[in-house]
């Protein structure tokens, strides 16, 4: 069967030329006469593909000499509570900012370990919008504020970063990492899970500061896993047991490839190529409607609705029908929702957007 355009919000489409190659290379990868799921991760091999990943990831984001990258597991999920298990010193409060679903568990998973100040939120609105923030709300003495820069079901993207001084800035970045260049060093803890922009479910890049390596070293709960260290992991090279290796080998194709493809500049351009040409369509279509205000729109994941349920289904049905599959909302929204990663083209985007046009011809 031909490829389908996938529109899912993850475990997501991954670039061609990335599973094309490591097709290529799944029975004897380099000469090895082994797959790369079945080499010893202690292996010279393994250990170019590990630090080549990191070299790799290093570039794109341009990642300071100061902070270090963990490969992690257990999703990004995971680190709602490895978070504050490591990062909470000697403090036993922390601020949080509530801007959807992943929020609220990072939230509730936070709650098993400190005071969460929830400094604003936007739940009451059904998280259609990145609420304002009042400094005054605060917590002075907050180990860490935590926010989820782009929510992956409500299609919402903080596009200023919250003002808070020293406190570390930490952010699950799991659906927009890599979708454009951040600057790394305005964060203490990046963490993103891979399924969307990266590679493989379950595998969790975590970019945090050296500092910070120290604080969870000296500091970290007595009763933090192991596995859950982060300065475990660093010290361990990501290698205190048997990492994913296959997953990471994974990331470090997709690395590489967006790297040949001219970094996270030339991802940004596309991307917004790609979100323009979406939301030009909704604002202008007398059917379809993006929920989101534009200033607080995300690149990746778009959701939008008929104002009917039928309908919304029928378009979805359609959809698949024409090779266009996973448009259907989250089952929290309802509506529908094409996200469109870095691995969709403009060329999907315009795909799509032809066949919003006809149905809605179609169905007027
Ligand atoms: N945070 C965000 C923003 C997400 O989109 C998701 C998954 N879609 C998660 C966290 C949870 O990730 P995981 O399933 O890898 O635990």
């Amino acid at each position: 069967m031909a490829r389908v355009l996938n529109f899912s919000a993850g475990p997501a489409q991954l670039p061609l030329a990335v599973l094309e190659r490591a097709a290529k290379e799944m029975t004897d990868y380099g000469n090895t006469g082994t797959s790369v799921m079945e080499m010893s991760h202690r292996s010279k091999a393994f250990e170019g593909i590990l630090h080549k990943s990191k070299d790799d990831l290093r570039k794109l984001m341009a990642i300071p000499e100061n902070y270090d990258i963990l490969y992690m597991q257990g999703g990004a999920s995971t680190q709602f509570a490895a978070v504050p298990l490591n990062l909470l010193g000697d403090k036993t409060a922390a601020d949080y900012a509530d801007t959807g679903a992943w929020s609220d568990k990072a939230i509730k998973e936070a709650k098993k370990y400190c005071d969460v100040n929830v400094v604003a939120s936007s739940k009451a609105e059904i998280y259609n919008h990145i609420p304002d923030l009042d400094k005054s709300k605060f917590n002075p003495e907050a180990a860490y504020f935590h926010f989820t820069c782009n929510n992956t079901i409500y299609g919402t993207k903080w596009t200023n970063l919250p003002e808070v001084g020293n406190v570390p800035l930490i952010t699950d970045m799991s659906s927009s990492i890599l979708s454009e260049p951040v600057d790394v060093s305005k964060y203490g803890v990046i963490y993103a899970g891979a399924q969307k922009n990266i590679g493989p479910a379950g595998l969790v890049i975590v970019i945090i500061r050296k500092d910070l390596l120290e604080l969870s070293k000296e500091k970290a709960k007595k009763m933090t896993p192991t596995m859950l260290r982060y300065d475990i992991c660093a010290e361990n090279d990501s290698m205190y047991n048997t990492p994913p290796t296959y997953s990471i080998y994974i990331a470090g194709l997709v690395f590489e490839y967006l790297l040949g493809l001219g970094g996270l500049d030339e991802m940004k351009k596309r991307n917004v190529a790609k979100a323009d040409l979406l939301y030009g369509f909704l604002d202008n279509s007398k059917m379809f409607k993006a929920t989101v205000r534009p200033q607080d729109r995300s690149l990746m994941n778009v959701p939008f609705i008929t104002g009917n349920e039928e309908l919304d289904d029928k378009c979805v049905k359609a959809a698949t029908a024409a090779g266009m599959i996973n448009l259907k909302g989250h089952r929290s929204v309802g509506g529908l929702r094409a996200s469109i990663y870095n691995a969709i083209d403009l060329d999907g985007v315009k795909t799509l957007v032809n066949f919003l046009e006809k149905f809605e011809k179609e169905n007027a």
